[in-house]
């Protein structure tokens, strides 16, 4: 069976995540949080007081780190381990968050990063979620979707999220969050996060998860049949 490449981009807690993993599920495919990468450079960094403005600093600590995903059975995906350890729960925190945008914008570290989503996708049949990942990392992915949804919508999500696991989080911290993330991450000089001109724009600020996976599949249908079809015209002429 033919394998595409699928990339989701979109703003920040608009459940890129969630509808990746579900589809993934459903088609066998293997999920990669691109966010996770970052996030986890950033732990590395703060535990490690590296200073990136200082680059020679940069280049030296991406020297010490090295990401995988190692999936787990019990929950059923991929975890992010840095260095050896599980850092898929830590690295979710708000300090973290804090953080991430701004080292994110490092051309040395999304060069870093960026090699390594490639490699990860050279076989197809992936899904990735993130900022860059139909403009940049995979700029040929036969499906691109672009997820958005209203503001307040996505601001509730994380917060219900995060408050779970910290009942002193405040939904004003979670908001500032999420308008500083979107702004840096859209406005960066290096990959901003902006619609790969031939994306679907999914805004689920209306749609339960079911509708969107069903709407998902559905794409990724027509790709499967649009691929082929290309494929075996070439094979005819
Ligand atoms: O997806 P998530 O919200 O976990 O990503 C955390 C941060 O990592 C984003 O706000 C962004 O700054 C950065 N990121 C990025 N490019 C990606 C994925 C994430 O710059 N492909």
């Amino acid at each position: 069976m033919k394998k595409i490449v699928i990339a989701i981009d979109g703003w920040s807690s608009c459940g890129k995540s969630t509808l990746a993993k579900q589809l993934a599920k459903e088609l066998g495919y293997l999920y990669v949080d691109s966010g996770a990468m970052y996030r986890a450079i950033t732990l590395y960094f703060l535990r490690n007081h590296v200073d990136w403005t200082d680059k020679k600093e940069v280049k030296k600590a991406l020297k010490e780190i090295v990401l995988e995903f190692i999936y787990n059975d019990n929950t059923q995906s991929g975890e992010i381990f840095m260095n050896g350890e599980n850092v898929e729960y830590v690295i979710r925190d708000l300090v973290i968050a804090e953080k991430v945008s701004e080292i994110a914008a490092i051309k040395e570290i999304r060069e870093f990063a960026v090699a390594q989503q490639q490699k990860l996708g050279a076989k197809k049949g992936i899904i990735m979620d993130g900022r860059d990942i139909g403009t940049v990392v995979f700029p040929k992915a036969e499906l691109k979707i672009f997820m958005t949804a209203d503001n307040a919508v996505r601001v509730e999500r994380r917060f219900k999220e995060l408050y779970e696991k910290n009942p002193n989080v405040s939904i004003e911290e979670v908001k500032d969050n999420l308008e500083m993330r979107d702004y840096i991450d859209s406005h960066r000089e290096v990959s901003p996060l902006k619609k790969a001109k031939d994306a679907i724009i999914l805004d689920n600020t209306h749609l339960t998860e079911k509708e969107q996976l069903q709407q998902a599949l559905e794409w990724v249908k027509a790709r499967l049949l649009n691929t082929r079809s290309a494929t075996d015209f070439l094979r005819s002429v």
